[in-house]
């Protein structure tokens, strides 16, 4: 059998385009979340809607499951084959096919990098702009699946906001077309159901993108402080004085430490327990003093170094510090993941603090930098995969992160996607009917669950088995939790 759907496949596509080489298996073995890895049987290599249309034809033929990758950056786990079978890989779906200037739009195909959009507009002076801090690398398929976010965002909106079409394979191996250029949505928003859904309802083949005027001009600032507490409450009252920043972003100690060591060294003060990164852009007028309103809140939450860029290169030299974060902490650890989870703005001092606290008491070493003004938290934790013990320790910091965020009012994910890693907190923040409804919606689109299965849902919803990796009880974390809660409230009060 095995044989004679490799044949199938090969008919398909040229027989190099199909890869069921062990060795060159283990390459999509995992996502940029290491935790969960699984070879897929085989992984095929698409350059057309037709040939995906007929891969996915084969699967359903056999009842094997399927699923699609783009650059394998998704930090979620929503990119590895937890169930084996079919891996659809995207990258060589790589073309923009057209930018029309006049009415800014790009179309674009699944596997084109992200930032490779905003290079192809520059020339006509516009750009593409959710721009995940992953953009050199992320795919525009990925980002539709994962409804990517990015510094930028806080301003300018999520990939949702910026998707006008899309072709798709849907599930059963047809081929759709939904919305238009023009951005205006007949009949049902579909568009709106598939981005953020995470390669679970159909195939994205192609994109129209919206494409913005760059802005006239920008102001870039640097704030340091000597306290978190300080740091977020410039990001509370920076958004209650009714400035939406082009971007507002977190750096802590640690990552302002692995930064500057590393290539990425942006010149950022290293005594500083916590930094603001923030952007305002525009209209030239007025943006003056914009920035001056900014620099003035960060003074009076005693910031005790502000500056501003001069140039167009000490701009890039500040984003370039933010961007290589992730990138820099390899000189901190062999292994690290980088969570994501959305918080209250104003309840980030206290669950900073107890992330602290957490990473002393379960002996990880903890880096924090994200997207301040939309709420997200990215706490990156480094470990050693090589000791069995920090592994385990991961999952169970990691869960009682993510029920400290809900438990402030937060939720599970900013902008990475539940995938794999989270599918089984879903019901802290949803019920069964809210479960049973999104579950019915995906049966909609995924009828026999073929398509990237065991992701989103909860394992005993007939996925994987549950609670596998848990090392410490729901109801002890509960408790653990509340206790953190409280003794970050009082030092925070205090
Ligand atoms: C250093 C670093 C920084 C990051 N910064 C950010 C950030 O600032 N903001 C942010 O939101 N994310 C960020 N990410 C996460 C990640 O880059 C995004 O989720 C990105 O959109 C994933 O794109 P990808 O091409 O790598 O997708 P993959 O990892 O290959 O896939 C992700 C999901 O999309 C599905 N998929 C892929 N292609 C398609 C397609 N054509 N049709 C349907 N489904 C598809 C897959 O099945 C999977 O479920 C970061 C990651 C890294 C490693």
């Amino acid at each position: 059998m095995r044989e004679e759907i490799l044949g199938k496949l090969r008919r398909i596509l040229q027989p190099a385009s199909v890869v069921d080489d062990e060795n060159e298996l283990l390459v999509y073995e995992c996502d940029g979340l290491p935790l969960f890895k699984k070879k897929p049987d085989v992984v095929v290599f698409p350059t057309t809607a037709d040939q995906v249309a007929q891969i996915v034809r084969v699967a359903r033929e056999y009842g094997i499951p399927f699923l699609p990758r783009g650059a394998g950056t998704g930090l979620s786990g929503g990119a590895f084959a937890a169930e084996g079978g079919i891996l659809i890989e995207l990258q060589r779906m790589n073309r923009i096919l057209a930018i029309d200037v006049e009415n800014r739009f790009a179309v674009v195909q699944p596997g084109v990098v992200n930032l490779h959009i905003s290079q192809a507009a520059a020339p006509y002076g516009l750009y593409y702009a959710p721009d995940p801090s992953s953009q050199m690398s992320c795919s525009i398929g990925g980002n539709v699946a994962e409804n990517s976010g990015g510094p930028h965002c806080l301003k300018y909106g999520m990939t949702t906001n910026h998707i006008l079409a899309i072709e798709a394979v849907t599930a059963e191996g047809e081929i759709i077309r939904l919305g238009n250029a023009a951005g205006e949505m007949i009949g049902m928003d579909l568009i709106g159901a598939i981005v953020g859904s995470e390669g679970t309802f159909v195939i994205v083949t192609e994109i129209t993108v919206r494409l913005l005027r760059k802005p006239q001009a920008v102001k870039t600032m640097l704030a340091a402080f000597h306290s978190v507490e300080e740091c977020s409450q410039t990001v509370s009252d920076v958004i209650a004085g009714g400035i939406v920043p082009s971007a507002l972003e977190f750096v802590d100690a640690k990552t302002i430490e692995a930064v500057e060591a590393s290539v990425y060294r942006a010149g950022y003060p290293r005594d500083a327990v916590a930094a603001l990164l923030v952007e305002v852009d525009g209209f030239r007028e007025g943006l003056d003093e914009t920035a001056l309103t900014i620099v003035e809140i960060c003074r009076r939450n005693n910031a005790y170094e502000v500056r501003i860029a001069k140039d167009d290169d000490e701009r890039a030299r500040l984003w370039l510090g933010r961007k290589g974060a992730f990138g820099a902490m390899g000189r901190l650890a062999p292994d690290m993941i980088t969570m994501d989870a959305v918080i209250p703005r104003t309840r980030l001092p206290e669950v900073l603090l107890a992330i602290d606290r957490m990473s002393s008491r379960y002996g990880l070493a903890v880096a924090n930098v994200f997207h301040a003004g939309d709420g997200n938290l990215h706490p990156l934790i480094l470990f050693d995969s090589r000791y069995p013990d920090q592994v385990d320790k991961i999952f169970g910091m990691s869960e009682e992160i993510m029920k400290l965020c809900v438990a402030v009012g937060g939720s599970l994910s900013g902008e990475h996607g539940i995938g794999y890693e989270k599918k089984d907190f879903m019901d802290l923040v949803f019920s069964e009917p809210d479960l049973d409804t999104m579950m019915r919606v995906k049966r909609v689109f995924n009828p026999d669950g073929l398509l990237n299965p065991a992701k989103i849902f909860p394992a005993r919803r007939g996925c994987t088995e549950i609670g596998k990796h848990t090392t410490t009880s729901t109801a002890e974390i509960g408790k653990r939790v509340e206790e953190i809660l409280l003794g970050a409230k009082q030092k925070v009060t205090r």
